[in-house]
This record gives structure tokens, C-alpha cells and sequence, in this order.
């Protein structure tokens, strides 16, 4: 096997590929700026499908499909089976905002999807439709009944944390944890756009596991491998809490992740300035330019993001694109 080592040591084993930058949702934190001009066409499934293929045989070991919204693409079963027939892809995840999820749960789970994470943000319909601009509540919670029922699992929600947005509903997510065996992992919220929004509603893990300590006894819980979560339990629950902190204790040193995104660019790193495109060479089913590039992305990967909110430089200018 050809791995990819970068220079810093680590091993780049996990790929975060945004199959398309096209949503159903508008939610308030998610901003994308698409430059005049710039490259819309997607790639193919066939594409993709060259894609897996070349990246197993380079270490790759997991697989997440994201987005804009994935479940948008009507080819979506067919990606997801092009993954899954690659045997040195021992993981296809999924992240979504659950919304399609109801009719799509058993047919990704036939085509080889291993698990979902599913986003939701509040359990109030109202303040749903604030943060989404979409009245479908009640679809995303099919969604997750069905993601359980089929068993994809164990399911994760992931629920971005907004001062002033959100925090009432922290107790009531972190409960799913005790209704139902899901993991719940409280993100913190990333400058997007520079758009002043995270000025005004970013809100530290801590105030958040202060929140919930307050009225729960946690006990420290264990991740699995290659996880970028810290893990409680409310004592006696069947599920878990987690916390994402890329901003108050980045996870860079630990870093094992290259995204792609459906235009054909690598960005070694979220907040990469600098991409590598790859596009011809998936085009042209160019195998050895592609191992190329891909090294190259690997090569350019920086020691990690700077710490975020000291200055407006810090953001990510289009999550859609690069799919958190
Ligand atoms: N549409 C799918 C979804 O919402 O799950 C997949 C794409 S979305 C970009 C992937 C993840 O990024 C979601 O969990 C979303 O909550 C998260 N996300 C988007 N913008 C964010 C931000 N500004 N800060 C932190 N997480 C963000
Ligand atoms: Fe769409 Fe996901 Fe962004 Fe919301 S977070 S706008 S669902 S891509």
C-alpha cells in the first residue's frame, strides 16, 4: 500500500468529500460565496466512483460524503455503493440534514453506508425554521427514526452551539442521549464567510458542558479511534455526548483528513486558502496524475489553522463547498 504521510508525520487515512455544494437548507451559519465565473459543474458518479478507487489504494480507510446537502444528488445510492465496493474503505459515512433521510435510510444502508450523522440544531419547530429557513422539522425526526430502524448506526446528531440561538435547547438534545442510543456532539460554532455572525454567537464547549453538568452528573466517556470529539455520558444513558472544539482546542496535532470537493479541488485543511485541483485528471481517468496531485495536496497540508477570533482572517469562505 501507498500511504500518505505528510510533513508533520501524520497519516492521512480519512477523506471528507462534498458531493455537492447544492442545499435545501439556508441555515444561518452555513454562508457560501461563489465567486463570478467560478466552476459549478459537478462530478459524475463514474467520477466519484474512479475516485474511491484510486484513493483506497493510498490508505484511505474512510470515507465521508457531505455537502451542501447529499442527499440532493438523485445518484446518491449509486456513490454511495461505488464507495463501498472498495474493500480497503472499511467506513462510508454520511452527514446530512436528515431531511430526505426517511425514504433514503434502507437503501444507503443496502448500498453499504455504514452510519449517518445527522444535523439538528433545536428541538422547537419554530426556532428550527429560524436557523434552517425550512419548515421540515418533523421530516428530519422521521429521518432519524428511520436511520435507527434500518440500523445506521451508532447515529450521531450534531448540533452547532449558538449563543443566544441555541442554548435552551442544550438540555433537551443532550436528553436524546438518554431517550435513545445516539451520540450527540455539541460543534463549536466556525467563522463562515466573515460574516460577523460568529462575532456575535460563538459559545465556548465549556459553557455548554457547564450547562448540562449542572444538571446532570457526566462521567468521562471513551471515542472511538481517530475521533475528534471528547465523550461524556449522563450518568445511566445509553447514548453519549461529545464536544467538537476547533476553536477553543483545535485538533490539528491529530489531523488525519483531506477534503475534496465536487468541483475537483483537494483543500488540505478547512480553512486552506490553497487547493489542488484535480479535476482534469479524474476527468481524463488519469491515474498517475492523479496519485500526483493527491500527494501534492497532502505535501501543502499546513501544521494546522491558527487560533481562530483573534483577527477577520480565520474563516471559511464556503462550507457548502467544502462540507464542514
Ligand atoms: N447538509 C449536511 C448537514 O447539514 O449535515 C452536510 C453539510 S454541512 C456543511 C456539515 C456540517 O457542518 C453540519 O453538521 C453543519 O451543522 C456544520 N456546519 C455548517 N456551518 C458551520 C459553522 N459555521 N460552524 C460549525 N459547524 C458548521
Ligand atoms: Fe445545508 Fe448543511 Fe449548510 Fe444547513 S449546514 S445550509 S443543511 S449544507
Amino acid at each position: 500500500m501507498d500511504y500518505l504521510i505528510d510533513r508533520f508525520n501524520r497519516k492521512i487515512t480519512y477523506i471528507r468529500f462534498s458531493v455537492t455544494s447544492k442545499c435545501n437548507f439556508n441555515c444561518m451559519y452555513c454562508v457560501s460565496h461563489i465567486d463570478e465565473g467560478e466552476k459549478t459543474e459537478e462530478f459524475t458518479k463514474d467520477d466519484m466512483a474512479f475516485l474511491f478507487r484510486i484513493v483506497s489504494k493510498l490508505g484511505i480507510e474512510k470515507v465521508r460524503i457531505t455537502g451542501g446537502e447529499p442527499l440532493l444528488r438523485k445518484d446518491i445510492i449509486d456513490i454511495v455503493r461505488s464507495a463501498s465496493i472498495n474493500k480497503d474503505i472499511n467506513e462510508i459515512v454520511l452527514t446530512t440534514n436528515g431531511s430526505l433521510l426517511r425514504q433514503l435510510a434502507q437503501p444507503l444502508k443496502d448500498a453499504g453506508l455504514t452510519r449517518v450523522n445527522i444535523s439538528l440544531d433545536t428541538l422547537r419547530r419554530e426556532v428550527f425554521k429560524k436557523i434552517t429557513q425550512r419548515d421540515f422539522f418533523e421530516n428530519v425526526i422521521d429521518g432519524i427514526n428511520a436511520s435507527i430502524n434500518v440500523g445506521l448506526t451508532p447515529l450521531k446528531i450534531n448540533t452547532v452551539l449558538m449563543k443566544g440561538i441555541n442554548e435552551e435547547d442544550i438540555i433537551s438534545i443532550a436528553e436524546l442521549s438518554l431517550k435513545y442510543p445516539v451520540i450527540i456532539r455539541f460543534i463549536e460554532l466556525m467563522p463562515v464567510g466573515n460574516n460577523g455572525f460568529w462575532k456575535d454567537h460563538y459559545m465556548s464547549f465549556a459553557e455548554a458542558l457547564d450547562i448540562i453538568k449542572r444538571k446532570y452528573e457526566l462521567s468521562v466517556s471513551e471515542g472511538a479511534k481517530g475521533e475528534v470529539a471528547d465523550y461524556y455520558k449522563i450518568v445511566r444513558s445509553g447514548g453519549k455526548i461529545g464536544f467538537i472544539t476547533p476553536v477553543s482546542q483545535h485538533f490539528c496535532d491529530t489531523c488525519n483528513r483531506i477534503r475534496i470537493t465536487a468541483t475537483g479541488k483537494i483543500y488540505p485543511c478547512l480553512f486552506s486558502k490553497e487547493s489542488i485541483d484535480i479535476w482534469k485528471a479524474v476527468k481524463l481517468q488519469d491515474r498517475n496524475e492523479l496519485i500526483k496531485l493527491i500527494k501534492k495536496s497532502v505535501e501543502i497540508k499546513p501544521v494546522g489553522h491558527g487560533a481562530i477570533g483573534k483577527d477577520d482572517k480565520q474563516f471559511i469562505k464556503n462550507m457548502k463547498e467544502l462540507g464542514g
